[in-house]
């Protein structure tokens, strides 16, 4: 850190249009300055302000003074040699580590990004919420992850997914920040339609995110068909039960339009029978919906193992004769880290002993 309190100053990628605009005013700049900067920001992604040749050496000068530019440092991108999956590792400005992954589907390029520095919310089968959370990022380190990776590959993401460590919606107003930004046409110009939002479901910020007016998709992390179940899956089910979260996404179904994907991770011996399969259908009848089943990652922490395959495909077939259209994960980048968190998890392990 140069100065002692540069994080106390503006921070310039999470500032939206007219914030921008605002700024630039006030520094006695013409209004076209705001545009050209914003579009350095957001549609060239610049990593630094000596990118931007067409503002003056002053302007760049004082913005630097007044202002931060948030701007991610890969640590370390591992290859998957299975698929075109690969994992980076970012240092913040405040030199904690989070992970992004890319992948390649038919459609283009999409990247899962974290919403915070670990998780509070505490589910059993994951790698994320090991160590609790340390702090939520904020919307220019959750962009940051799509453009340091859109700029290192020389690609274009068509699709993002807050499917990394940690809770969208217990980050909420950073999170909406994001997005916004994101779809910003003078910016990456995203459609909402590209961006799906997972949650473990926090039922007060589902309903306020149906209030909002955009257009990604929600997903919900539902892992089990009972609340019994859930809640020895999920320890946030004993807040918020199974039957107010389902109530929350139909109202979100129906406020938006869109169709809910619920994700269910497959533990064997806990949420894999043929009566598992019969309880989710009869859950999920009547809401326009996608189920996405997800063989459970192993962690090393933890006893839990995914069904074998038969009893995947089973349970997928039992659901479709139900009417429920399923798709199963197709996994990624399995050499790589396995689930989600283990990288960095594992990164951090080797720190700590060198
Ligand atoms: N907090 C959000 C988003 C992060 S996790 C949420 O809960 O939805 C993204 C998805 O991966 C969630 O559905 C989560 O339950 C699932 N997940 C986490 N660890 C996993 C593991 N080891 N195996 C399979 N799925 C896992």
């Amino acid at each position: 850190m140069e100065t002692r309190g540069k994080e106390q100053l503006p921070d310039l990628r999470a500032m939206t249009f007219e914030e921008t605009a605002a700024l630039i005013g006030s520094m006695g700049e013409k209004p076209y300055r705001a545009s050209q900067l914003f579009g350095w920001l957001h549609a060239r992604m610049a990593a630094s302000f000596d990118e931007m040749t067409d503002l003056s050496a002053d302007l760049r000068g004082r913005l630097a003074e007044q202002t931060r530019l948030v701007t991610l440092e890969a640590v370390e991108v591992k290859c998957s040699a299975k698929d075109e999956t690969k994992k980076f590792l970012f240092a913040l400005p405040d030199g904690n580590i989070i992970e992004s992954v890319l992948m390649k589907y038919k459609y283009g390029w999409s990247v899962c990004i974290s919403s915070q520095v670990g998780c509070r919310m505490g589910c059993r089968f994951c790698a994320s919420t090991l160590q609790g959370k340390t702090r939520d990022l904020s919307a220019s380190e959750m962009l940051e992850q799509i453009y340091r990776i859109s700029v290192l590959e020389g690609i274009r993401i068509s699709h993002v997914v807050v499917m990394g460590a940690g809770e969208p919606l217990d980050n909420y107003d950073n999170l909406l920040r994001f997005i916004r930004l994101l779809c910003d046409p003078k910016g990456a110009g995203l459609s909402g339609r590209a961006i799906t939002v997972s949650t473990c479901g926090l039922v007060p910020q589902i309903y306020d995110l149906a209030k909002e007016d955009l257009q990604i998709t929600l997903a919900l992390s539902l892992h089990a068909p009972t609340q019994e179940k859930r809640v020895r899956l999920m320890p946030i089910a004993r807040k918020y039960p199974l039957p107010e979260v389902i109530k929350a996404c139909r109202a979100y179904e129906q406020a938006t339009g869109r169709r809910i994907t619920f994700e269910y991770s497959l533990v064997r011996g806990e949420n894999d029978t043929d009566e598992d399969a019969a309880h989710l259908a009869r859950l999920l009848r009547g809401i326009r919906c996608h189920v996405n089943l997800i063989p459970v990652n192993p962690v090393k922490e933890r006893e839990y193992r995914a069904p074998d395959r038969r009893a995947v495909l089973a349970f997928q077939n039992k659901l479709e004769k139900s009417g429920i259209n399923v798709t199963i994960r197709r996994e990624m980048g399995t050499d790589i880290g396995g689930a989600c968190g283990q990288l960095r998890k594992s990164y951090l392990e080797e720190k700590e002993k060198e």
